[in-house]
């Protein structure tokens, strides 16, 4: 059995209520991962490894899929990873680990794929492995009385002395010693308009992961998408794989979208392992590096890779001020740069741009008119640099603008009741929650917190690379380490 979701037990009841088979509701642990996403699960794996035989840690997660979080949960088989098989193990010391697992798949499983460390392997065989590595760990004597997966909704979290109290929905709790937030990536804002009316309505899709985003949809009929980004490609890439013919159109700010990767070649060593902190500074540095690598045979791919081992070390040396400039002047070109798709997405999305059907628009929504008889929504734009008004005609509006990480306005319950009881707070840039260097949550008055903490995309304030893979293993792995020796004996 490769399924953990069945794992959870059915709830037993009436009351006393039943977190799962052997956890009873008001039942303590002593560390309490709330989002079973990438960043929850291998922190909880790495916990195990760490702690004492009789510490526990309940691992809790809202969907039916434990390990997969909605990067990884996508069923269409063209939505493939963005990060090449042989930089995807989920440990950071076995770099080799995801690879032998996909080697190890009976060759039907592979749908002709022969993986090779620079494969593009479909998001879902990932997920699959995610949760292949639960059940493993699963198996090892005594685990099953040590991890407690948890089906269920983390609405509010209190603090008590000595313990928090989690509390789930049907009124369930759960004691905890110490709380980890994995909660991750949530659904992208609504562009601010006039009248917000439209986001209302059914032809607005605000959540592009969500299985109706597409559904129903009259193959014929123009398609607007919000944004130009990873989100974006995908969207595009579900269209026509469900034989998408009308007309698409994907607007955003600046109208940018990811580069390719560049095919694996060899990489001509970095000239330097030092990059200023100053943004100008690093920007021209960038150039410069990019060049000598396209002059060395290699590309300005390259260029960007080799920075990316000291992205955060970068990252911590700058100014508030100068990580402000970034995001401002420097972000639109780094995302697109540093997030890039495979060369199969890439040549798809180039012939859907060829045939005419997707247009890719630079501009900022302005309104929708959405009550046209022949049920169609005009969205009115402004085009970048320009004065004039435009407009695209659309029967379905899917935001596509890329995770909102500004947590003074996402709706979230628990979100809500954490920042309501000051708990936590934004990160002052707004690109996730305040966490110390050591991702110990900071409270409402800047107090760090000895018993909260988060993991995983949520700090991206702190540490600005932390969605891929890549960092959130080692965070997830320095994180265990820290908490393991906090565990005391009960
Ligand atoms: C569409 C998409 C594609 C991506 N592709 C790649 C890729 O190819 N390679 C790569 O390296 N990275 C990729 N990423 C980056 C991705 O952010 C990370 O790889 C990783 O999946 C983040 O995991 P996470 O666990 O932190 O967050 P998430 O995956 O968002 O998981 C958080 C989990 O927490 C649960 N949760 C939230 N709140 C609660 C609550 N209150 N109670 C209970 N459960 C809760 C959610 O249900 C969710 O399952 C992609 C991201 C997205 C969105």
């Amino acid at each position: 059995m490769d399924d953990v979701a069945s794992l959870a037990a059915p709830y037993a009841e009436p009351a006393p209520p039943m977190l799962d088979g052997t956890l009873p509701s008001g039942a303590s642990v002593n560390v309490a991962i709330i989002g079973a996403g990438f960043s929850g699960t291998l922190l909880a794996l790495h916990l195990l490894r760490r702690m004492p035989e009789h510490a526990t840690v309940a691992l809790i997660e809202r969907n039916n899929q434990f390990g997969r979080g909605p990067a990884y949960s996508s069923g269409n088989a063209s939505h493939l990873l963005n990060v090449p098989a042989g930089k995807m193990s989920a440990f950071q010391g076995q770099p080799g680990h995801f690879l032998e697992w996909l080697h190890s798949l009976p060759e039907a499983e592979l749908c002709g794929m022969a993986p090779g460390p620079g494969t593009f392997v479909p998001r879902t065989v990932f997920g699959r492995y995610v949760r292949h590595l639960i059940n493993q760990e699963l198996k090892v004597p005594g685990r099953r009385d040590q991890l407690k997966l948890v089906r269920g909704d983390v609405v509010d979290i209190s603090e008590e002395p000595g313990r928090l109290i989690l509390a789930l929905d049907r009124g369930r709790t759960i004691t905890a010693d110490r709380a980890v937030l994995a909660i991750g990536n949530f659904p992208p804002a609504a562009p601010p308009v006039a009248d917000p009316a439209f986001y209302d309505d059914a032809r607005y899709k605000p959540d592009p992961w969500a299985a109706d985003a597409l559904a129903d949809l009259d193959p014929d009929a123009p398609v607007l998408l919000i944004g130009t980004g990873l989100t974006t490609i995908d969207t595009i890439i579900s269209l026509l794989d469900q034989h998408h013919r009308g007309p698409i159109t994907a607007l955003s700010r600046r109208g940018l979208l990811p580069h390719r990767h560049a095919p694996a070649g060899t990489v001509p060593p970095p000239e330097t392992d030092r990059f200023p902190t100053r943004v100008n500074d690093l920007a021209r540095a960038l150039r410069r590096n990019s060049a000598r690598q396209m002059q060395a045979g290699g590309t300005w791919q390259s260029a960007i890779d080799e920075i990316r081992p000291v992205t955060m070390e970068l990252w911590q040396g700058m100014s508030l001020a100068d990580r402000q400039r970034f995001l401002r002047h420097l972000r639109p070109w780094w995302d697109t740069h540093r997030h890039r798709v495979s060369g199969p997405v890439a040549d798809r999305i180039a012939q859907a741009r060829e045939s005419g059907q997707l247009r890719i628009r630079a501009g900022r929504i302005l309104h929708y008119h959405h009550e046209h008889p022949d049920g169609l929504v005009r969205v009115g734009f402004r085009p970048r640099f320009s004065r004039e008004i435009d407009h695209a005609t659309a029967a379905r509006v899917v935001n596509c603008a890329g995770p909102d990480a500004d947590y003074s306005r996402i709706r979230d319950p628990l979100v809500r009741t954490l920042l309501g009881r000051g708990l936590v707070r934004p990160d002052p840039l707004c690109l996730g929650l305040d966490v110390t260097a050591n991702c110990a949550l900071t409270d409402r008055d800047g107090a760090i917190s000895r018993r909260l903490f988060a993991v995983g995309p949520v700090t991206k304030g702190a540490f600005w690379e932390m969605t891929a893979v890549p960092d959130i293993r080692h965070q997830a792995e320095t994180l265990a380490g820290q908490l393991a020796v906090m565990v005391k004996p009960r």
